[in-house]
């Protein structure tokens, strides 16, 4: 079991290597490790990441086969089943570190943001799923100064829908909370810039 200051020191590490495009090792992707992997998994860490093309968490987080547990949804939101899985890869694998990773221009926000600004006789159903989750996190941001700056809004709600993920899985799951409470089940949040490739990881709160 890996420790979770251990782990994410890991995937700042990781992350650090990919933006200064230091290449992944072929070791941790390669024929004996697979073989070795084959009867059995001890990822370090748990990715609930965003679904986007661009954001795939073991190449940004520069990590191999068997290292990380990912689950992928678009706009890195938390519905029931991403607890559960979250619940069984900490349970079945006693993973001590969740990160919820969100980016920039994250294209779920910016549905949500269009839907919002749109009249609510004219609301699709397309991405309804999707957008009723994040739609929290965004709908406040629009009474405030913030919405005249369609930029400054985006950045804004990426972060908060990602706090929003957060706090969902912290308080979301008795099993999860059990974790953090006896076994140091650490749960953050953290954003993916596309531009620079690096990971900016939140502070506790
Ligand atoms: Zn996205």
């Amino acid at each position: 079991m890996i420790r979770a200051e251990r782990a994410l020191r890991r995937l700042i590490d990781g992350n650090r290597r990919f933006a200064s495009d230091v290449r992944l090792r072929r070791a941790s992707i390669g024929s004996s490790r697979r073989l070795e992997l084959a009867g059995g998994q001890e990822p370090f860490a748990i990715v609930l990441g965003c679904s986007d093309s661009r954001v795939p968490a073991e190449i940004v987080f520069g990590q191999g086969l068997g290292d990380l547990f990912v689950i992928r949804v678009a706009g890195n939101i938390v519905a029931p089943s991403q607890v559960d899985s979250v619940e069984f890869a900490a349970g079945r694998y006693d993973t001590r570190l969740v990160v919820v990773l969100g980016h920039s221009s994250c294209g779920a926000i910016l549905a949500t943001i269009e839907e919002l600004k749109r009249a609510p006789d004219d609301q699709s159903r397309k991405l309804r799923s999707i957008v009723d989750r994040v739609r929290p996190s965004v709908e406040p941001l629009l009474g405030t100064p913030i919405a005249a700056d369609h930029d400054a809004l985006v950045r804004r709600a990426v972060r908060a829908n990602i706090r929003s993920s957060v706090s969902q899985l912290r308080h979301g799951s008795q099993l999860l909370e059990d974790m953090i409470r006896r076994k140091g089940l650490l749960v953050v949040g953290a954003e993916y810039n596309l531009d620079s490739g690096v990971v900016e990881f939140f502070d506790e709160d």
